[in-house]
């Protein structure tokens, strides 16, 4: 039996592809069987590069030319299987993104990659136009058994191993959802708030209790989030240790550092050499001095210094940078791409603190992008916001126990509340 769709509840997101090929170049596309059938059918040998895809451990992937892009993609920027054959003879993935399939219990939840360009900026037309396009992709893929129901109950844990049942965490969700979407609230302070539930859920002894006083316990605080930004809010400026700046620049360093095709079928010894001066740029990162390591996406090596001196723009109006996370955050949530299954099989609490953690790389990675005219803008937001979600799920380091380590040591310290209120991005 398929499992319906469970579309995203985002009545401002707005997307229409504007070709730039970002995907196409930058994106890792794994097949499934049924893509791999059509492309043989397709017949491109000798009129492409070498071979069409290439096994990768278990899976297949797409194969890139030499110098970047996938072996489809044609010199005018179209793809060549969509302009000889047509949109649906495209592999699954390409005909999907930027949303993406996440099987659950109920439903198939429909995400949505900030990583296109035009996630982030906004596009003009209303999501609901690829709603028929995803429920057919979902329902072939489940026809293929590319997409499976997930085994088990549907509960997922909190913290400390105490579990919710969906219903409650459907309900979890959506008090989290209703306060972040209380626009009459600054952002920073409704991040304030999430950090407060997060970091009480982490220190509130779930397993002392039975099952129902702990989801009952679990629901309640987040019925009652706003209460809790209120007894700390203006205690909230106290500035990050410098372990804390540590982690957080190991965590914009992990989003950063993807594996690119070139280097996933790179010779022994480049790849060697590769991961020598990975390891070499990401120490340099973790010291945090002198000039920032190389990082993929970002132009120039700015010195950490200057990084920290990049304040708001004039121009960067709250309206807009508070509706650019309002968006994100509410499709992570609404894509179930937060915790359990759909995040690196992460706790709530642990999902919600990296989500909360990413914000505050995406403020660091804004001022980044910005460290040469020393203000950063709407747009250094955007291209924040996709070079920290493009890694999203797709990077094995943020799902590793290094990365729920640091995230716990945040959690014990209550440092994620000063790094969301240093650098979440905002207008003055
Ligand atoms: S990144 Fe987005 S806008 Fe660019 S080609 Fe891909 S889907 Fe289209």
């Amino acid at each position: 039996m398929n499992l319906p769709i469970i579309w995203p509840d985002l009545p401002r997101q707005r997307f229409e592809c504007r070709s730039c090929t970002n995907c196409c170049r930058e994106l890792v596309v794994h097949l499934t069987r049924a893509d791999r059938a059509k492309i043989d059918k397709q017949k491109w040998g000798g009129r492409i590069e070498g071979e069409p895809y290439l096994r990768l451990g278990s899976s297949y992937v797409l194969r890139h030319r030499p110098g970047g892009g996938c072996v489809f993609l044609a010199d005018d920027g179209k793809c060549r299987i969509h302009a000889e054959f047509g949109a649906t003879e495209k592999p699954a993935a390409c005909q999907l993104y930027p949303f993406t399939l996440e099987a659950a219990p109920g439903g198939v939840h429909v995400a949505l990659r900030f990583d296109c360009p035009t996630v982030a900026a906004n596009g003009e037309r209303p999501i609901e136009a690829r709603k028929d396009d995803s429920r057919r992709l979902s329902g072939e893929l489940q026809a293929q058994s590319a997409i499976v129901a997930p085994d088990g109950d549907g509960f997922v844990t909190v913290a400390h191993g105490v579990k919710l049942p969906p219903t409650e965490t459907d309900q979890f969700v959506a008090h989290v959802e209703r306060w972040l979407r209380t626009e009459s609230v600054p952002m920073p302070k409704r991040l304030y708030a999430l950090g407060r539930l997060t970091s009480t859920l982490h220190h509130a002894k779930l397993k002392q209790l039975d099952a129902d006083s702990a989801k009952e316990l679990v629901v309640m605080l987040a019925a009652g989030i706003r209460e809790l930004a209120e007894d700390s809010w203006d205690a909230r400026h106290e500035a990050p240790s410098r372990r804390e700046m540590r982690v957080l620049r190991q965590t914009v360093f992990s989003h950063c550092e993807h594996v690119t095709f070139e280097q996933i079928v790179s010779p022994l010894w480049t790849s060697l050499r590769f991961r020598l001066n990975q390891l070499n740029r990401a120490r340099a990162m973790s010291a945090g001095v002198g000039a920032m390591p190389m990082l993929p996406g970002v132009i120039g090596t700015p010195a950490f210094d200057a990084i920290e001196r990049v304040v708001p723009d004039a121009s960067l109006s709250e309206k807009e940078v508070d509706g650019l996370l309002l968006r994100y955050l509410l499709a992570r949530f609404e894509g179930r791409s937060v915790f359990g299954p759909g995040y690196y099989g992460f706790s709530i609490v642990e999902g919600v603190a990296a989500l909360q953690l990413s914000i505050a790389c995406i403020g660091w990675l804004a001022r980044s992008l910005a460290a040469a005219r020393t203000t950063f803008n709407q747009n250094d937001v955007e291209r924040a916001i996709g070079l920290i979600d493009r890694a999203t799920n797709r990077v094995p380091e943020l799902g590793a126990k290094s990365a729920r380590l640091r995230l716990t040591y945040l959690l014990d310290r209550d440092g994620l509340g000063r790094l969301v209120s240093r650098y979440v991005p905002a207008a003055t």
